[in-house]
């Protein structure tokens, strides 16, 4: 029996990288005997993306597209994909040729060893420039030291799943889901293919510092409690210096020492000023998540699509 095999990619803004991406996959698959279908969701693109798609789709028995209502963000388009795929296997990659869709041909292989998911990692690409790589490694160390999942440095959304995990995926209905530690978490037997990335074809990248930084803290609080339990250590330790503190403080009073204080006190009320809005931001953040998920609205929202299911 001929295997299905569906390959995802989230796309915003790429109209010029759509032909070309396409095009690649389908040399990819044309030494394959597997039977493939295309889905891409185009995330409330503002160029011609969105045309170019439904182009595409009429052209091509096997592509499809879904239309956000509006920007939704990477990890919700790439849910969309996830959750209409019906392939026996899912690939998914960006639409920016970044992944080098090439390298699916040893992801495909891997699978049919018996691994359910295929993911890759990036290796250090010295050509990107300092600052992305630079943010990129301290994402992964904040995100590792943080939370309790553990995160490779250079894993994107470049991997292959198994039916019966994108099963298992398709039943999660979180808020803000970050995927590659969702994908980690659920566990199966999982493999890693290194490789090299290339560089984006067209277009600028979407990804800007703040945009990473909301990355990692939707990482780091959607998989564990461990900032709450710092910010309780910190208090503690604070406390017990304070401690120590206090006999000088009496002793010098006693004495009828004058100790000139107004530097150190303004250092000290802003030094902990600034470290409880901190932590209040870090609870906040659980509080606020919490409000999210009890509204319990949907994901994303399809304003159009071509899927058949
Ligand atoms: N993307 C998306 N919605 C967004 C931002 C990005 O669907 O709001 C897609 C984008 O089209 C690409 C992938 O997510 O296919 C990765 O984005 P990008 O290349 O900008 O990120 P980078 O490679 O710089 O981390
Ligand atoms: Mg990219």
């Amino acid at each position: 029996m001929i295997k299905r095999v569906s390959v995802v990619i989230p796309a915003f803004n790429e109209a010029d990288n759509l032909l070309v991406i396409i095009d690649r996959l389908e040399t990819v698959f044309s030494s394959t005997a597997y039977e493939v279908e295309f889905i891409l969701v185009d995330d409330g693109s503002r160029d011609k993306t969105l045309d170019i798609l439904k182009t595409m789709a009429r052209a091509k028995a096997n592509l499809f597209y879904i239309e956000f209502s509006r920007n939704f963000g990477h990890q919700l388009a790439l849910k969309a994909g996830l959750d209409k795929a019906n392939g026996d296997c899912v690939i998914s990659l960006d639409a920016d040729l970044q992944h080098p869709p090439e390298l699916i041909l040893e992801m495909l292989s891997k699978w049919e060893e018996g691994y359910d998911v295929v993911y890759t990692r990036r290796t250090e690409d010295k050509t990107l420039p300092y600052k992305k790589r630079k943010t990129s490694a301290i994402f992964y160390k904040t995100l590792n030291i943080l939370s309790s999942i553990e995160i490779e440095a250079g894993t994107a959304d470049f991997r292959l799943m198994d039916k019966r995990v994108i099963d298992v995926f398709k039943e999660f209905h979180e808020n803000e889901p970050f995927i590659r530690g969702l994908v980690k978490w659920m566990g199966y037997r999982q493999f890693a293919i290194d490789y090299i990335p290339s560089h984006r074809y067209a277009g600028a990248s979407k990804y800007n510092f703040t945009k990473m930084v909301r990355l990692a803290l939707q990482g780091v609080t959607s998989f564990s409690i461990r900032p709450l339990y710092t910010a309780v250590y910190l208090g503690f330790v604070f406390s017990c210096i304070s401690v120590l503190y206090v006999p000088y403080v009496l002793f010098a009073f006693y004495e009828g020492i004058q100790v000139e204080g107004w530097a150190s006190i303004i250092m000290t009320i802003v030094f902990f000023g600034g470290l409880q809005l901190i932590i209040l931001g870090i609870i906040g953040i659980y509080v606020g998540k919490m409000f999210m998920q009890t509204k319990n609205r949907p994901n994303y929202i399809i304003a159009s699509t071509n899927l058949p299911h």
